[in-house]
């Protein structure tokens, strides 16, 4: 078992695995990427990544027929060279390596980049217990449907909340609107039912995200997708956030004022244990 690379064409070993300094992805941030991660050999909702990694590429105004590309293929066969039980794939496409120039290159061949780690393994103490996060203005661009590679102000959010001893942060608008966290969707509940905020340009469209909007009803809770308050996250009975590397982490503290009971809930286990078991 070895973390294994994919470079435009050609598996290779991680750590030999290289991309031009005049790429377009290190000199801009100009590309997009996805995370799926595949347990047990089985992505989950592949076909979903690939329709976000469409809308991202359209949304950037980078045309690539993913087609010809065989991406399940090639995801397939990483997952089986990289040997690892539960994979993290991580797929980029970059606009290709040109001469430094804000201007589209006229012929440059976008670059795909894939990497196959084993999926890291979150301290089920953290589950068990919940986690603490810290709110803060949103400092990021006006396209957050769009999964860019522009990462920065989402890392700069997300290691101020650890240097300040949270887990992660809860991004908000100038009106105290929740977006989302750092690489995470976020789930408020109250009286039962689920809501979480509606697609928009002003955040991601997770995929754990829909899955859990999509069956929250077959596990007998109701879900709205509605833009709601600090005020309500606070008031409510339990939160908790997703992604495709966590699935369900709850969310027991913001800025240090309990959520509930300060335990994790009913709703929030049922949730997780759905979407567990789902894959
Ligand atoms: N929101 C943001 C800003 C993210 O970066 C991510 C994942 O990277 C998510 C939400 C969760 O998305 P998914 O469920 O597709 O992993």
């Amino acid at each position: 078992m070895q973390p294994i690379a994919f470079v435009n064409g050609t598996f290779m070993p991680l750590a030999e695995a290289r991309v031009p300094i005049e790429d377009r992805g290190y000199q801009f941030a100009d590309g997009v990427y996805e995370v799926v991660v595949a347990r047990g050999g089985k992505c989950f909702c592949l076909d979903e990544h690939l329709e976000r990694l469409r809308h991202s590429l359209t949304g950037i105004e980078l045309p690539l027929d993913l087609a010809p590309l065989r991406l399940p293929e090639l995801i397939d066969e990483g997952i089986r060279r990289c040997g690892y039980p539960d994979v993290m794939v991580y797929l980029q496409i970059t606009r290709g390596m040109a001469s430094r120039d804000h201007v589209f290159p006229k012929a440059a061949d976008p670059t795909l980049v894939m990497t196959f780690k084993a999926l890291p393994k979150y301290d089920p103490a953290l589950r068990a217990r919940g986690v603490a996060l810290m709110t803060q203005r949103d400092i990021r661009w006006a396209k957050c449907d769009i999964k860019s590679i522009s990462l920065l102000p989402a890392v700069l959010m997300k290691n101020r909340a650890k240097q300040a001893g949270y887990y992660d942060t809860v991004i908000l608008a100038e009106d105290d609107t929740v977006r989302e966290a750092s690489a995470a969707n976020i789930f408020i509940i109250t009286g039962g039912a689920v809501k979480t905020p509606p697609r928009s340009e002003k955040i991601l469209h997770g995929i754990t995200r829909n899955y859990l909007v999509a069956h929250a009803a077959d596990w007998g809770v109701p879900c709205e997708e509605v833009d709601f308050k600090l005020k309500d996250l606070l008031a409510a009975d339990e939160a908790f956030i997703t992604s495709s590397t966590m699935n369900v982490m709850p969310v027991t503290s913001i800025d240090g004022q309990a959520i509930g009971d300060g335990q994790v809930g009913p709703v929030t286990r049922r949730l997780a244990a759905g979407l567990d078991a789902a894959g």
